[in-house]
């Protein structure tokens, strides 16, 4: 991951935002490959593997019980997005450089085609497809409770098919900066509160938050 992106990042314990504190291993360029995440309030310990960050798994402060269903989640079996990267961009609204964009799930493969678009924009993939690459423009992070981000700290986000619960949802509402854009690929949700419908159609759902 991005070493800038510590600044976004929080615990996912339900406790205030607080920050991490990053203490680095193995460094390329700006990305962190090694280290570890710390949590000053609640003392827990987060991973950097490979460039990955681990927020799930047993550390200090859990009981080890919390539900794992990565196994009841449908993968989709389409390698490539079904929906361009032009169009993509249009719907988010995505103009200019700076800034993070949320791609929640199997959205991670919209990486590559974003960034071939819009220069700038740092890409934050949580629970990407196992085939997916970090990239200098994508930042990777597993977490199978919530999203390890501050909220409001992002310009645009995309949520993949695979991540349609309404907890996923509402928890991309909550990082979505007001007035920014999300785009969910399916049209068989129930928006968030607080996240008003623009579209609905050609298996998208794009909303802006109130
Ligand atoms: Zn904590």
């Amino acid at each position: 991951m991005h070493i800038e992106l510590t600044e976004m990042l929080r615990c996912p314990e339900r406790h205030e935002e607080g920050y991490l504190v990053m203490s680095t291993g193995e460094m390329l360029g700006r990305m962190v490959r090694s280290g570890t995440l710390g949590c000053p309030i609640c003392q827990r310990e987060f991973p950097i593997v490979k460039g990955i960050a681990h927020f799930s798994g047993k550390g200090k402060g859990e009981t080890g019980n919390v539900q794992d269903d990565r196994a009841t989640i449908p993968v989709s079996r389409f390698p490539f997005p079904a929906v361009e990267a032009a169009s993509l961009q249009a719907l988010l609204d995505l103009s200019g450089p700076g800034g993070y964009v949320l791609l929640l799930g199997s959205a991670a493969r919209h990486a590559v085609g974003l960034a071939a678009l819009i220069g700038g924009v740092h890409f934050v993939g949580v629970n990407a497809p196992d085939d997916v690459e970090e990239l200098p423009v994508l930042s990777l992070l597993a977490c199978e409770t919530m999203i390890p981000l501050r909220q409001t700290v992002v310009r645009a986000a995309v949520v993949g098919p695979d991540r349609l619960g309404p907890e996923w949802l509402a928890e991309a509402r909550r990082v979505l900066l007001p007035g920014r854009r999300l785009v969910v690929e399916s049209e068989q949700i129930a928006a968030p509160a607080g996240l008003a419908r623009l579209v609905l159609g050609h298996g998208l759902f794009v909303g802006e938050r109130r």
